[in-house]
């Protein structure tokens, strides 16, 4: 199984998780976008063993405290997709460009591809590609538990931005219906931004992507 304690971080309230595996209490920081002190307060409240950092995509409220939790930590980066590296490499643009502190950019030690696992203590995530807000995004899935974590993919009632650069919004529609939906309603979601939801729920009610087939 597998234990999260979400972290609002940023003044995005970006939907910071830290995720482990409660048999050995090895664990991942996904999404450090910034505000560590309060991710390691937690880390250190649950007693968790950080072993990585995993990022769905580079945008500076998810990827903003990597580099500084990385080192602090010593542990590797996994994540997102290659195409990601440009979103990655614009993060001292994005910090100027949204007033947050100075950040540093980074280097993950591992890019995912669709249909990678990576590892949570003994606890195994599936990785899916999941395009179209940015265009190397990507989604962790724990079967057993059924949660997902979205970044900014899909929300309670809404769906990602697909205004940016190298954005487009059928693929990310296609990344939602095609890559989420088919791992089933049942599944519970953590997006980036805001409260947790399931796919039924959003095949049943979101605007953007309902089509009653939950
Ligand atoms: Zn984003």
């Amino acid at each position: 199984m597998i234990e999260f304690r979400l972290v609002p971080v940023t003044p995005f309230e970006q939907n910071c998780t830290v995720l482990w595996d409660p048999a050995t209490k090895k664990g991942a920081v996904v999404d450090p976008g910034g505000d560590i002190e309060r991710i390691l307060k937690v880390v250190e409240t649950e007693g968790i063993k950080v072993e990585k950092i995993l990022l769905t995509h580079g945008h500076i409220d998810h990827a903003g405290g990597t580099a500084e939790l990385a080192r602090r930590l010593s542990v590797p980066i996994e994540g997102p997709e290659e195409q990601e590296r440009f979103w990655i490499d614009a993060l001292v643009q994005q910090s100027q460009r949204f007033g947050f502190p100075k950040v540093e950019t980074f280097e993950p030690d591992r890019w995912l591809k669709d249909g990678d696992r990576v590892t949570v203590g003994k606890e195994t995530l599936e990785v899916y590609h999941t395009p179209g807000h940015t265009p190397g995004h990507v989604v962790f899935f724990h079967r057993g538990a059924k949660l997902a974590l979205v970044g900014d993919v899909l929300f309670a009632g809404s769906i990602g931005r697909t205004d940016f650069p190298r954005g487009d919004y059928q693929t990310l529609i296609n990344s939602i219906k095609g890559k989420l939906w088919p791992l089933g309603s049942d599944v519970t979601f953590i997006p980036g931004h805001g409260p947790l939801s399931t796919f039924g729920e959003e095949r049943d009610s979101n605007p953007y992507v309902a089509d009653g087939q939950r």
